[in-house]
């Protein structure tokens, strides 16, 4: 087995490491290699125009996988599917819809404030041909480093995105600014409380708490998805008779939260609520054939949602190249 230096939940795995090529899945890029082209992806709904844009990826500890189950269990799980049992890589996908004259973004990325392989969004936004100006709503999933310390710019004055609308759920705001909050947490915690702060502060006049199932643009609501985060919103588009769930981190892997919806993720606040609340959205993905986009599923994180026995799979949308 390739040996791994295993850190702290979250903290950056700074070191290139070596795995040796006989232990390895195969895996696209690497050390040494250019960033690989794919920075966006885009497709229709309906009327409307998505565009799927990372911000880079994420390393996270595996063992935030499956953090219920016996180890051996999850680590026979993850190489079965030829993933590494150290280390968890995380893609980071942002979803932005183009309808009825709005332009909304979900979620606004580390920044320069977390890891180093993450905070490409603005790049790959330019990549895609969308002004950073041009976007008029941003709905924020929750406040985890991930998704909003991409917030102010460098000097932490002004919002990276002077859209005109920002949308949170109440309840996830309220759960980070309540005062005292830091001092409630462990240590390892207290750095993404005073993250969320920072960004969540500034921001508060111009911020609309959105309640379960509000429409925040033409076409765009955010529904109730507690469990992750106490306020987790998910984001619901729908056009055409088309719909697309943007699901940010109530799923966060392709493999673990389809086929194993019940093992915990790590970093869920409430585990036990988390796990229903996976199930509730994957049995509505799945029975209504909506179209699904998570926020840390490999690239661009697109597909559907399939029933298998009393689980799920994730069935990865097709890429076209010509249209
Ligand atoms: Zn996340």
């Amino acid at each position: 087995m390739p040996h791994l230096t295993r850190r702290a939940a979250f903290g950056a795995l700074a070191a290139p490491f070596v795995i040796p090529a006989a232990a390895r899945a195969a895996t696209i890029g690497g050390p040494g290699e250019a960033a690989q082209a794919p920075g966006f992806a885009r497709f229709t709904l309906g009327e409307m125009k998505v565009t799927v844009v990372s911000d880079g990826n994420l390393l996270t500890p595996a063992s935030m996988l499956g953090a219920n189950a016996p180890r051996e269990e999850v680590n026979a799980f993850l190489e079965a599917r030829f993933l590494d049992t150290e280390t968890n890589y995380a893609h980071t996908n942002h979803v932005v819809i183009e309808t009825g004259g709005a332009t909304v973004l979900v979620d606004v990325g580390s920044g320069a404030r977390f890891q180093p392989s993450a905070g490409r969004l603005l790049a790959n936004l330019e990549a895609a041909g969308i002004d950073p100006a041009a976007i008029t709503h941003v709905a924020l999933t929750h406040a985890h480093p991930d998704h909003v310390w991409g917030m102010m710019d460098d000097f932490g004055d002004e919002p990276v995105f002077p859209a005109e609308s920002y949308a949170i759920g109440a309840a996830e705001f309220d759960w980070w600014m309540k005062p005292g909050r830091v001092d409630e947490m462990p240590d390892g915690m207290k750095p993404f409380v005073v993250g969320a702060v920072n960004a969540l502060e500034p921001m508060a006049e111009r911020l609309t708490m959105v309640a379960d199932g509000e429409e925040i643009a033409p076409g765009v609501r955010m529904i109730a998805s507690p469990g992750h985060t106490f306020g987790h919103m998910c984001v619901v588009a729908e056009s055409g008779g088309e719909s697309l769930l943007v699901l940010g981190d109530a799923i966060n892997h392709a493999h673990v939260s389809f086929e194993r919806p019940d093992w915990a993720f790590g970093f869920d606040a409430d585990p036990a609520q988390a796990v229903e609340t996976r199930r509730r959205l994957l049995d509505m993905a799945a029975t209504e054939r909506m179209a699904v986009s998570a926020y840390h599923l490999p690239f661009p994180g697109l597909g559907h949602v399939a029933r298998d026995g009393g689980a799920y799979r994730f069935v990865p949308a097709l890429m076209r190249w010509n249209g």
